[in-house]
């Protein structure tokens, strides 16, 4: 009861998986740049105007059921998107140029965490022009 919030959060694991149950997992520590994108791909795959990623340590990110996502390379030898292959749910994203492992927050378990909260929106050209944009709350160096 003593810890800081911030400990708390650092500390933490949270459960997720995919809508059939199959692929399971767990991720620990506190979110790395929770953003939204509504670039092509995100679109594509995800089956709605934007995605909801937040990134984490790969070694943070732990497979916990028998069998883990399969990868479907988006852009050869540099981006991957990971998803369940009996429902279809999108779990991950590998990307060569960044460190931490994407999660699609909306595969959380429990997606009320203050650090999953979008800073940013990636890819605003492609958004959809009736939806509000996530503002840029941090200066992101990223777009
Ligand atoms: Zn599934
Ligand atoms: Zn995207």
């Amino acid at each position: 009861m003593n810890a800081t919030p911030d400990i708390v959060a650092a500390a933490q694991e949270r459960t997720g998986g995919c809508l059939c149950g199959r692929i399971r997992f767990t991720v620990k520590g506190e979110a790395v740049y929770p953003h939204t994108c509504s670039c092509p791909h995100c679109k594509k795959l995800g089956g709605g105007p934007m995605m909801w990623w937040a990134g984490f340590a790969p070694e943070d990110v732990t497979w916990t059921s028998r069998i883990e996502p399969t990868w479907f390379e988006t852009f050869e030898g540099e981006a991957k998107r990971g998803f369940c292959p009996n429902c279809g749910s999108r779990l991950a994203a590998i990307d060569s140029d960044v460190p931490e492992l994407g999660i699609v927050v909306t595969a959380l378990d429990d997606t009320s965490g203050p650090d999953l909260v979008p800073v940013n929106q990636s890819f605003r050209d492609n958004s959809v022009h009736w939806l509000p944009q996530v503002p840029d709350t941090q200066n992101s160096p990223v777009g």
